[in-house]
């Protein structure tokens, strides 16, 4: 495509490659994705828990997350999807009465969401053998379950470029520039071009720290600058994460969303610690009441925690035994004994780009004539990925959505707390 491009989608995560996906598939062409490091070393498509649930309090949510997962299911080997189920466990009686009540909207969507009780709980999952009498009741989504996000992000990219669609790596997004178009009511704006900088290649593992240190201050340092180039467009789609508000600066739009820090630790356990009968391999997500989850993962443990008053910023540094030993390790062992003894092994942060309602942002942005976005799905861009991907696709390419409606993700919903999307029940 030389310097010119039909759609112009910034930032390569599970997102931006699934959306270059589905526009190909539609027959759109000309869709390059720009991305300062496609391995994705500080992506959280790259960094995040696997967990893959339909069961949300919203419909779109709901809706979008279950077509994601038919989706997973029919890739089910190739994405490494595992039906397990989600158990939820609740200690607030008012929460629990409400999640009971959105069983109404998840069962209609036929997700088969059960009510355990506190025995039922114990009798199914012999893991969780300490301190039930806290818990009033949980809720157990059996299609939901675990998926490798890596393998999703890859199945994507590597249908877009078989389609066609151009991935440039190491290409970092400076500048914008706009022109205001001329005509019409109200006063528009559309992008012209991109203002991209090449920056040199680096080891895989960024252990230089060239790519983590440009993603946290937002600047190429001079000696990395291998070229300079202008990329016209037709359209540009923001699909950058938790960088989606530094591009919504360069281009004089005021948003609402703050990047902030999720740490995962992994765990091991010994098999002669686990209750009779546990086969820790066959479980799905646990959620806890103190809020931490866990599933397995390979030969270990994953387990999360976000630290309510984690202050927002592009803070990378896994806080290791401390964040184990604080937050991880006592809420494991409070509930299961068989995590008395275990292992920290290791673990990493990852950035969820966090709305006020804690749903993400689809659709065009207002003001403009061909500037979309797709964005700051918060800890739920994996398991939305698909029907985000088809929906925007549409958008793109028809100026409406066709089967999945994404209108309620609107960003200007911000501007009236009645429209918010809210999602009480995140992890
Ligand atoms: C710890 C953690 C746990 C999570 N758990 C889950 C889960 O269980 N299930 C789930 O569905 N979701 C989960 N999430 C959320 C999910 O990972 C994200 O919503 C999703 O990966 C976002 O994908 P994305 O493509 O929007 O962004 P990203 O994957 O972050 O991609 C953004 C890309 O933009 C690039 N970039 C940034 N700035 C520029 C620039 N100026 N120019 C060019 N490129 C740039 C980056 O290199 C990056 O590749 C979790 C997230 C974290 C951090």
């Amino acid at each position: 495509m030389g310097d010119s491009a039909r759609v112009l989608v910034v930032g390569g995560g599970v997102i931006g490659s699934g959306l270059a996906w589905a526009l190909a598939e539609r027959g759109v062409d000309g869709v390059v994705v720009v991305d300062l490091d496609l391995a994705g070393v500080y992506a959280s498509s790259e960094l995040n828990a696997g967990g893959a649930r339909a069961t949300w309090w919203q419909p779109v949510n709901v809706e979008s997350c279950r077509l994601t997962l038919e989706f997973f299911q029919a890739h089910a080997e190739e994405l490494g999807f595992r039906r397990r189920g989600y158990l939820w466990l609740y200690a607030d009686a008012d929460l629990f009465a409400r999640a009971l009540e959105k069983r109404g909207l998840q069962n209609a969507a036929g997700l088969g969401v059960e009510a355990l009780s506190r025995d039922d709980v114990a009798a199914r999952f012999p893991i969780l053998d300490q301190n039930l009498d806290e818990i009033v009741g949980a809720t157990f989504s059996p299609r939901d379950g675990l998926v490798n996000p890596n393998a999703v992000r890859a199945w994507y990219r590597a249908r877009a470029e078989a389609l066609g669609v151009e991935f440039r790596n190491r290409h970092y997004v400076a500048g914008v520039s706009t022109a205001r178009v001329v005509g019409g009511a109200a006063t528009l704006r559309r992008v012209v071009a991109l203002e991209v900088v090449e920056v040199a290649r680096g080891d895989p593992f960024d252990e230089s720290g060239l790519v983590g240190g440009i993603l946290t201050r937002h600047r190429v340092p001079r000696e990395a600058v291998v070229g300079e180039s202008r990329i016209a467009c037709e359209t540009v789609v923001n699909c950058l994460g938790a960088w989606s508000p530094i591009f919504s600066a360069k281009i004089g739009v005021r948003d609402v969303t703050e990047p902030v820090r999720r740490q995962i630790s992994l765990v091991d356990v010994r098999e002669s610690d686990l209750p009779p009968g546990v086969d820790l391999a066959q479980l799905g997500m646990i959620v806890d009441a103190s809020g931490l989850y866990f599933h397995p993962e390979g030969a270990h443990v994953l387990a999360g925690y976000s630290i309510p008053e984690e202050p927002p910023g592009f803070d990378f540094g896994y806080d290791g035994d401390a964040f184990f030993e604080t937050h991880v390790w006592p809420r494991l062992a409070h509930r299961a004994s068989a995590f008395d003894r275990c292992r920290h092994v290791r673990g990493w942060a990852g950035l969820y780009d966090v709305t006020p309602d804690r749903s993400g942002i689809a659709g065009r942005v207002a003001g403009f004539t061909n500037f979309f976005e797709a964005r700051s799905f918060t800890g739920r861009g994996v398991m939305q990925s698909f029907a985000v991907a088809r929906a925007m696709a549409a958008l793109v390419a028809t100026g409406r959505f066709e089967d999945v409606d994404l209108t309620p993700l609107a960003r200007d919903r911000f501007d009236d707390p009645a429209r918010w999307v809210t999602e009480d029940l995140h992890i």
